[in-house]
């Protein structure tokens, strides 16, 4: 038995995708998690943690000392200070924070616009708050932010905007011409904007915006963020919501029902992470770079269009050269005859087809699985 709200949404396209993966052996370069682990001595402080009697129910809105590591890491960051007792909220990834947003901050028949292509977990929080999704495409191939388009979608019950940047699964790291102009529309409509920044350590282009950190947007603005991307432990599943008080109050009177409160241990290693140097951000974006262009280059001598991500560990691709219909029956292929997983965008959108005739790769894989998967892609032309 499924309910009403969630019938159309089945079971994730990484579930899917994963199964069929490890089904046929193929080699992974779907799901976004990291063949490699995150610093030794960040996992040695989860073990302490552990070990140390960090093991019963913490606070629902999170430990003093990760709330506090957050707080200090966004100060860091943005030259901002946040209240880490009013303003810092801990929760299981950022999957549950954005879930604890929506539930927490809408009423049924409120509208949130989300850009397609999108994190797939976006319309579903629409549909566990009863909101309805306005959705934006990205068009290829430079998948900009058209502020005519985001003028269009908004209308009289629109409360808020989803913004993801770094962008998965276009790399698109949003430029301040395109922030700006969310800011602007934000400000205009009295918009609250939510945005997704699990991807902030991965940027090869120019800086990373935080929109929270232009005019007037602090106090409207809920900035998600999670340990899994940026210190290569994606089963911690410990993330944040920061927010002024006022966007606050929802989230947590959502989060301490959903999950009460998050692995004690796992924070206690989290908070370890964010105090981590400095240095360690500039090793990993360095360590990504590379990656990212072993496998665009590597796509682009099999003679696929590609997609050059600014940020993220994603590529997408326009798998049209081989020939097949649709980007399923192309992903099916590859996994079952040619042994590589990748997936399908389709998944990502609503409005649009554009996701048919492209395929999404992860790169957050060690060297050899990213060669692996290019001859056996190669020998498939
Ligand atoms: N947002 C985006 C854009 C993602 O790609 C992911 C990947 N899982 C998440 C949120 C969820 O992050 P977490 O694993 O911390 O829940
Ligand atoms: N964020 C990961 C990706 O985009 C997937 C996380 C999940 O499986 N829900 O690949």
């Amino acid at each position: 038995m499924v309910s009403q709200r969630l019938q159309p949404f089945g079971s994730t396209i990484f579930t899917e995708i994963s199964a069929l993966s490890r089904e046929h052996g193929a080699t992974d370069l779907g799901q976004g998690y990291p063949t490699f682990e995150g610093p030794e001595s960040v996992k040695q402080a989860a073990i302490d943690g552990l070990r140390n009697g960090w093991n019963q129910y913490p606070p629902s809105m999170g430990t003093a000392e990760l709330r506090s590591a957050v707080a200090d890491r966004w100060q860091a960051d943005t030259g901002v200070t946040v209240d880490p007792d009013r303003e810092v909220t801990v929760t299981s990834g950022a999957t549950e924070a954005l879930a604890a947003t929506f539930i927490g901050t809408f009423d049924p028949g409120d509208e949130v616009i989300l850009i397609e292509p999108y994190y797939d977990a976006y319309p579903v929080g629409c549909a566990l708050s009863g909101a309805v999704p306005r959705f934006v495409t990205l068009h290829a191939p430079d998948f900009r932010l058209d502020p005519e388009a985001l003028e269009s979608a908004v209308s009289s019950r629109t409360r808020a905007i989803l913004i993801n940047t770094p962008h998965n699964p276009t790399g698109r790291v949003f430029d301040r011409a395109e922030l700006e102009a969310v800011a602007d529309l934000c400000r205009r409509h009295d918009l609250v904007a939510i945005t997704d920044e699990v991807y902030e350590r991965m940027v090869y282009v120019s800086d990373h915006i935080r929109l929270a950190t232009l005019d007037g947007m602090a106090e409207r603005t809920i900035t998600i963020s999670s340990i899994g991307k940026s210190f290569s432990f994606t089963g911690w599943k410990t993330g944040w919501a920061i927010a002024v008080p006022e966007l606050t109050a929802g989230i947590r009177a959502a989060h301490q029902f959903l999950t009460f409160t998050v692995p004690n241990a796992m924070q206690y290693g989290s908070a370890a992470a964010l105090r981590i140097d400095d240095s360690y951000y500039g090793e990993l974006t360095d360590l990504y770079r590379a990656k990212r262009d072993r496998l665009v280059e590597g796509l682009r001598r099999i003679g696929l269009e590609v997609y050059e991500p600014q940020g993220t560990y994603f590529v997408l691709a326009d798998h049209r050269p081989f020939g097949f219909e649709d980007d399923v029956s192309f992903v099916h292929h590859l996994i079952t005859e040619v042994g590589v997983a990748a997936i399908p965008p389709s998944a990502f959108y609503s409005i649009s087809d554009e996701g048919k005739r492209l395929v999404r790769f992860a790169f957050c894989k060690d060297d050899p699985v990213i060669d692996e998967a290019l001859e056996k892609l190669a020998e498939m032309g």
